[in-house]
């Protein structure tokens, strides 16, 4: 590798771009080398405006693609110890199942209601891997009990309850607060002198099939700002495709919707993450039923987080001007409280909506522009995979070649 000074620029301060600042600030060649990282947002906000401070915050083993999977869930664990994430970003265990039954209709509101599929129906579904199957054939072999849902599981509706199933083995499954863990990744980060920038990058600039620059804008009414580069890493998730010239990067975009309830002082929220499938009375005709699939995911706060389907919203300018409908808000509060006295009775305190990245992860240089890296569209598992694309992306820029896994399938190669 050349030993030439590295100007690396990140470009957006979500999941990806965040831990990305984090893994290249720890590379030994930052630390001994004459080099800068400088990260770029577009929000006026600072980090984590967008998915990766609005999404569930599941990390699992059972997530995809495998080839980061296998490598993510690893330095999740290793940042949690180094960092004490259990105190700072709510890292911990948590079990994960399917739940279906009836909504209670006696609760609810027709007008307020949406309906769609949830997040994860969007995405091909991948069925367990030989390993997590046998682990879960095992637990599921110790026998019935009584009750249809776990015994711990006290914050949903027994009564309503048609059935309940573990999806992964205990051990397989954590969590995060994703808001707390991106934000953390870039304090670390800046306080191992990574520069952060607020800007909305438009141009990445190549010479001689080498990338040289940046232009951003610091408002839509500023006059454009260059800054030398010598490697640049697209991190801007569902907006990456904005940016010249990766207009023909496949990455695509959903809307989602989702809500935080506080639930009533003195009420513990058991760790559950469930895929629920609630089925309430048509809004049309209260004969025909009809099923709704919000998420729900108890935080390591106490407070439960519950997502609902994704919708066809264009993509707004920035991650500033995404809007949420109060609307969709009430509607997936509706679905939850219909099976949940807790969560009837606790206060909805976030109704938010952020754009979900599609159509990747797609991960590497591009061929022909030396330089210039894209990490990106990470789909439903961006908060799992986050620090295993980041280890990547800081080995391909400082060793010029991935060693910790092979990611050979998901570089950009093909569409350039
Ligand atoms: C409802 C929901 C639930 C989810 N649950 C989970 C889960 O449980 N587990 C999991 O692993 N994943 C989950 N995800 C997926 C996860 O949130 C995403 O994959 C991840 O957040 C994507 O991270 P990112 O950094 O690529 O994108 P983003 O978080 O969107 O960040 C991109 C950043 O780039 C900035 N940016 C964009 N354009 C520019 C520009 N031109 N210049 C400068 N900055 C720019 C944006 O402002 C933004 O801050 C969920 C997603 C949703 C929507």
């Amino acid at each position: 590798m050349s030993t030439q000074p590295k100007n690396i620029v990140i470009v957006g301060a979500g999941i990806i771009g965040c831990t990305t600042a984090y893994y290249l600030s720890r590379h030994p060649a930052f630390t001994s080398g004459n080099n800068t990282i400088t990260i770029i947002e577009a929000s006026q906000h600072g980090p984590a405006q967008g998915a990766s401070g609005k999404a569930g915050g599941l990390v699992a083993k059972w997530a995809y693609p495998k080839e980061i999977v296998r490598v993510s869930f690893e330095e999740h664990v290793k940042l949690a110890k180094e960092h004490d994430g259990a105190k700072r970003w709510g890292w911990r265990e948590v079990e994960v199942g399917t739940w279906e039954g009836n909504g209670d209709e006696g609760v609810l509101d027709r007008k307020k209601r949406g309906k769609g599929v949830g997040m994860r129906s969007l995405e091909k579904k991948e069925g367990l891997d030989g390993e997590f199957k046998a682990g879960l054939d095992e637990e599921k072999s110790k026998g019935p009990s009584s009750s249809l849902l776990p015994v711990d599981l006290d914050w949903m509706e027994e009564r309503l309850t048609e059935s309940y199933a573990s999806m992964a083995p205990t051990g397989s499954t954590a969590q995060v607060h994703p808001y707390l863990f991106t934000t953390s990744m870039h304090q670390l980060a800046t306080s191992a002198g990574v520069q952060a920038i607020q800007g909305r990058v438009t141009a990445v600039s190549v010479s001689s099939g080498r990338v040289i620059g940046v232009t951003y804008h610091i408002s839509s009414a500023d006059e454009p700002t260059e800054i030398p580069a010598t490697d640049v890493i697209i991190c801007a998730g569902a907006w990456s495709p904005t940016i010249h010239p990766l207009t023909k990067l496949p990455i695509t975009h959903t809307r989602a919707h989702s809500i935080t309830i506080q639930p009533q002082p003195g009420t513990t929220i058991s760790p559950y993450v469930l895929f629920t499938s609630i089925s309430l009375p048509s809004p049309s005709s209260s004969k025909k039923k009809t099923e709704f699939t919000p998420e729900i995911y108890a935080r390591p706060n106490n407070e439960i987080y519950v997502c609902g389907p994704g919708d066809d919203e264009p993509l707004p300018g920035t991650v500033d001007d995404v809007k949420a409908e109060v609307a969709a808000c009430d509607a997936i509060w509706e679905q939850a409280a219909s099976v949940s006295v807790q969560m009837r009775e606790g206060v909805v305190d976030r109704k938010q909506a952020c754009f979900l990245p599609l159509g990747g992860p797609i991960l590497g240089e591009v061929r022909g522009m030396k330089g210039l890296v894209v990490a990106t569209g990470h789909t439903c598992w961006g908060i799992s995979n986050g620090p295993g694309t980041a280890k990547a992306v800081s080995e391909l820029v400082f060793d010029g070649k991935v060693t910790c896994a092979n990611l050979k399938s998901l570089e950009p190669h093909k569409f350039f």
